[in-house]
This record gives structure tokens, C-alpha cells and sequence, in this order.
């Protein structure tokens, strides 16, 4: 049985003060969630963010990583420097990052690979842009972002991640994928998961990703091949993120 995961993306937003009312706004309300609960904030809240949640329930990682595990790369952050402040996650591929910042599916591997060495839990994140779904080749993407870390890390190294189905023209817009829509996909990466290693497969958290809010959580988690949720906006609300994870 999988247990969900809702994750909460806080991307480029906060500041010391407004964490702390976050996150304590969270804890208070953890009572009567079931699910598996992180947040991954940006790199220099991550103190902040050790300190406030140690003992507690929640998890937390990063956003982001480099590739490389040390050296003359100005203004980039390692793997083991994401483990020294206690990270259990880190993002890799967000689409904002493929996007903006021309991230490869073989790079994406990359940092994929490295978090893993560091005996962290990558969330790899996979999606189509509206173009792409348009053109009817939503699961020919998905597919070459999965088979780029298959190819790199072996399908066994699934068992030590999670992927997060987030299409990209749902993020951020206010536009979610129906459930039908979200299932699909989800099913199509576990099947396709499924034709290399069934216990990879079966045991494989896909979240799905892309304007999920409180009054769309439940239907979207209650679809069988959903295993919770990654949240940008509605993480940024500690009532509204807490609804999403009672819904999970
Ligand atoms: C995200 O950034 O991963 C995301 C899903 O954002 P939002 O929930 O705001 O669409």
C-alpha cells in the first residue's frame, strides 16, 4: 500500500518572518493527517526550516541542486551541502527549470543521480507543455524525461525517488488536469515502469502537480495511480495546504 506524499513547492516566496507564521500555522494543524508531509523551500530558509521542524512530523528538502559534487561553480548548491541541513527531498527538473533555465533531460539525470549518492530522495519531475498535449504526444514526453533517468540510474534506482506528474500548463494557472486526465498519465508511467521491474512499479509514489488546491484535492487524490500531491501556490496558505493534506 502507498502511502500519499504532499509536498509543498514554495518556489521563490518567503522570508524569515513569514515562514515562521507558515510553518507554525502548519504544525498546529497536523492533527488528522495521514499522509507523508514536506515542504521544500529555497535554499536559504533552509536552516530556518531544519531548526522549526526537527521532531516534527514534516520533512523538508530543496528546490534545486547542482550536478556536481564540488568545485569552482559559482552560485550553485551540492548535494552534500543539501545533507548537511537534514534534507530528505530535492525537486529536479521542475519544468520551471527546464523552462527557464534550459535544463536537459540528461542533466535533469545528472542531478538526479548526485541526489541519490548523497542518500537523498529526488522528486523528479516530468509534464508536458499545452503545445505537446495538443499534439497528442503528452506520454511520448513523459516518456523520454523517465527513460533519461532509466538510462542513467537503472529502473531499480525508482524505488529510492518519487516522480511528479505536473503538466505544464497547469502550474501556476489555475487550470488543473481533470482527474481522468491526471490518472491517465499516472497510469501510463506505471505501466510503463511496470514493463521493467513490477515491484518498482507497485511501490512507485507518482504525485501529480499543477494548480491542485483544497477543493480539488480530494477527487484528484482519489484516483487510484495518485499518490499525492506537489503544490506551489496553495503551499504558500497553511489552512489551504493543510486541507490538501487531510484530502490525501
Ligand atoms: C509547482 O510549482 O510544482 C506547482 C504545482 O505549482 P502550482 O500548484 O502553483 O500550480
Amino acid at each position: 500500500m502507498r502511502r500519499k506524499l504532499v509536498a509543498g513547492n514554495w518556489k521563490m516566496h518567503g522570508s524569515l518572518a513569514e515562514n515562521e507564521a507558515l510553518l507554525s500555522g502548519i504544525l498546529a494543524g497536523m492533527g488528522g493527517v495521514k499522509a507523508d508531509v514536506a515542504v521544500c523551500v529555497p535554499f536559504p530558509y533552509l536552516a530556518q526550516v531544519q531548526a522549526k521542524l526537527t521532531g516534527s512530523a514534516i520533512r523538508w528538502g530543496a528546490q534545486n541542486m547542482s550536478q556536481q559534487a564540488r568545485g569552482a561553480y559559482t552560485g550553485e548548491v551540492s548535494a552534500a551541502m543539501l545533507k548537511d541541513f537534514a534534507c530528505t527531498y530535492v525537486l529536479v527538473g521542475h519544468s520551471e527549470r527546464r523552462a527557464i533555465y534550459g535544463e536537459s533531460d540528461e542533466l535533469v539525470a545528472e542531478k538526479f543521480a548526485a541526489a541519490q549518492a548523497a542518500g537523498m530522495t529526488p522528486i523528479l519531475c516530468v509534464g508536458e507543455t499545452l503545445r505537446e498535449r495538443e499534439g497528442c504526444i503528452t506520454e511520448a514526453v513523459v516518456s523520454r524525461q523517465m527513460d533519461a533517468v532509466i538510462a542513467k540510474c537503472g529502473v531499480a534506482a525508482l524505488a529510492r525517488a518519487v516522480v511528479a506528474y505536473e503538466p505544464v500548463w497547469a502550474i501556476g494557472t489555475g487550470v488543473t488536469a481533470s482527474p481522468d486526465q491526471a490518472q491517465a498519465v499516472h497510469a501510463y508511467i506505471r505501466a510503463k515502469v511496470r514493463e521493467l521491474d513490477a515491484a518498482v512499479a507497485d511501490g512507485l509514489i507518482i504525485q501529480y502537480g499543477g494548480s491542485m488546491k483544497a477543493n480539488n484535492a480530494v477527487e484528484l487524490l482519489g484516483q487510484p495511480d495518485i499518490d499525492g500531491g506537489l503544490i506551489g501556490g496553495a503551499a504558500l496558505n497553511a489552512e489551504e495546504f493543510l486541507a490538501i493534506c487531510r484530502a490525501g
